[in-house]
């Protein structure tokens, strides 16, 4: 098999069955279809390169009857008009479902994302049901506020459910993805229209089935699959549509929020790229400091939006630091993500591979040393051994110290298990170099000094910081970009008033006593 790691690890084929795939088609007002055009694409198997099975390919026409039965649905059908806590009971029943059905789903995200088996299992299926769960919990709490205005005059407001959303998704976290979107917005009685990445459209269709099973009206959850210029440009640009939801690269993000504005002005709320910094500092307990490190870049194969691909860690402890985080590389093991001992599957696509790989290229011509990896293992599969680079250059100093990174790979989201190894002398240092960067989703810092932890979070521009800890999200913690990482909020209450809008009722008052 592809996985081995540096002769440590046995990582073996996967002895695991998957199940027969049991949804291809489009799935529109309750209904799995063919597209109209006829066209199917392939869905990959990431471990071999090889086909699973075809998919309908949706394309402008598709959105568009989808877009209708969504509209029809939202305009006339009961999704937005029943009470909160009816709406609440039916997402209910949909999670449910989705536990009952854990290890087939699962497996789709395996077998089609390259993800871990277990962690799907264990987290990503159980997150979905209880994301729902949150905000079907939340779907009766929606109300206004009583206004008691000036001038004889009193109203209230009503927080309506924004109509119909677009909700545009990746492949790193498909079901987290799905669901991190049509949580809240089926908990505000919006309709949806889904398109999951071309990538990974399997799971999507299977919980589309799962969703008319527990009782959700035709038409309020609509799945295309497809790709992003055709199918995902219908959507950013379609002009029934009330509200685009994305997550995904920055440059598409740009182009989604153009079509956006050049067609109705419908708001968008953008989850995109980082290149997340790490500050580790002198009294950090060393061996949590490393593991936390390792998983920050590493989980997922480094395809995560918040992974850490900037490490800085302060000199008194880089020796050791290093030393140790090479012992962790050389008991990493890659492999066949149904093996319940890998720890790190393929990359999802033969073009997140190439990127990858040519990323590498670029930070060993740019002179960075590489410390551990930089190769692809085994000959089939998107492999890519976990790779970290030191000697990351920097191109300016003030006050003695480095502002700022030379080299792409410092600078550049990589989306793969790629790490970027840095020394800082100060804290004022570290947080300059941890800001110097264009985008801000994420950052986290170790210490066990209060103080140092107080100013770092508050200083660095991101929108969640993790101290002690990394990658520790929760369905109740919001979060979301700084700067070119995107707008809007995803997790926790904030993310329902992204598919809410506010009318105000305002009336005379005649004859008051008051007055
Ligand atoms: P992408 O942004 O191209 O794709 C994400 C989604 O957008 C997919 O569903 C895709 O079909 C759709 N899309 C693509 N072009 C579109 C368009 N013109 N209009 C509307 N929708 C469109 O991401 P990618 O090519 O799959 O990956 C490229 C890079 O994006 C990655 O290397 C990584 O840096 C970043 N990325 C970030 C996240 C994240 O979680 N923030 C997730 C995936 C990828």
């Amino acid at each position: 098999m592809a996985g081995e790691y540096n002769g440590s690890s046995k990582a073996s084929e996967s002895v695991f069955k998957i199940p027969p795939i049991k949804f291809t088609k489009l799935f529109i007002n309750g209904n799995f279809v063919d597209s109209v055009s006829g066209k199917t694409f392939e869905a990959i198997d990431p471990r071999t390169g090889e086909a699973i099975t075809r998919v309908s390919e949706g394309d402008k026409e598709d959105i568009d009857l989808a877009v209708k039965a969504a509209r029809q649905a939202f305009d006339h059908g009961p999704w937005p008009r029943m009470s909160g806590s009816e709406r609440g009971r039916i997402m209910m029943k949909f999670a449910d479902l989705i536990e009952e059905n854990v290890e087939e789903l699962a497996a789709l995200d395996a077998i089609n994302g390259g993800k871990l088996f277990s962690h799907c299992k264990a987290m990503d299926i159980p997150g979905a049901a209880r994301n729902l769960r949150y905000y079907a919990g939340a779907a009766d709490k929606i109300h206004g506020t009583v206004l008691k205005l000036s001038k004889g005059f009193q109203g209230y407001t009503l927080r309506e459910p924004i109509g119909v959303v677009g909700s545009i998704i990746p492949w790193n976290f498909p079901t987290i993805m799905f669901f991190m979107k049509a949580g809240p917005a089926l908990a505000a009685g919006c309709t949806m229209v889904v398109k999951p990445a071309e990538q990974t459209p399997l799971s999507a269709l299977y919980y589309a089935h799962l969703a008319k099973l527990a009782g959700l009206p035709d038409g309020v959850l609509n799945v295309v699959n497809g790709f992003g210029e055709t199918a995902g440009a219908a959507i950013s640009s379609h002009m029934d549509i009330d509200k685009v939801t994305f997550t995904g690269s920055t440059e598409v993000g740009r182009k989604i929020m153009t079509a956006a504005a050049a067609s109705n002005l419908k708001p968008v709320s953008l989850e995109l790229g980082g290149k997340s910094p790490l500050l580790i500092f002198e009294d950090a307990d060393i061996d949590q400091a490393v593991n936390i490190a390792f998983n920050a870049i590493f989980y997922n194969k480094g395809e995560i939006c918040v992974a850490s691909s900037r490490v800085y860690v302060q000199e008194g402890i880089y020796e050791i630091f290093v030393k140790k985080l090479v012992e962790k590389a050389n008991a990493w093991v890659i492999g066949d993500p149904f093996d319940l001992r890998v720890n790190q599957g393929p990359q999802t696509d033969k073009k997140q591979f190439e990127k990858i790989l040519s990323y590498i290229e670029h930070g060993k011509r740019e002179g960075a040393t590489l410390l551990t990896g930089g190769k692809r293992l085994g000959s089939k599969g998107f492999y890519i051994e976990p790779t970290i680079f030191t000697e990351v250059k920097v191109n300016s100093l003030e006050n003695n110290y480095a502002i700022e990174e030379d080299m792409t790979i410092a600078k550049e989201e990589i989306f793969g298990p790629v790490m970027s190894l840095m020394k800082f002398k100060t804290m004022e240092e570290a947080i300059k170099r941890a800001n110097n960067t264009t985008y801000g989703l994420a950052a986290g810092v170790i210490t066990k000094n209060l103080n140092v932890a107080n100013t770092v979070s508050r200083s660095i521009r991101a929108g969640i910081i993790w101290l002690n800890c990394y990658t520790a999200f929760d369905v109740d913690c919001p979060y979301g970009g700084y700067k070119m990482s995107g707008f809007g909020r995803e997790f926790g209450l904030d993310a329902l008033n992204q598919y809410l809008q506010i009318k105000s009722i305002v009336t005379p008052i005649h004859d008051s006593p008051w007055h």
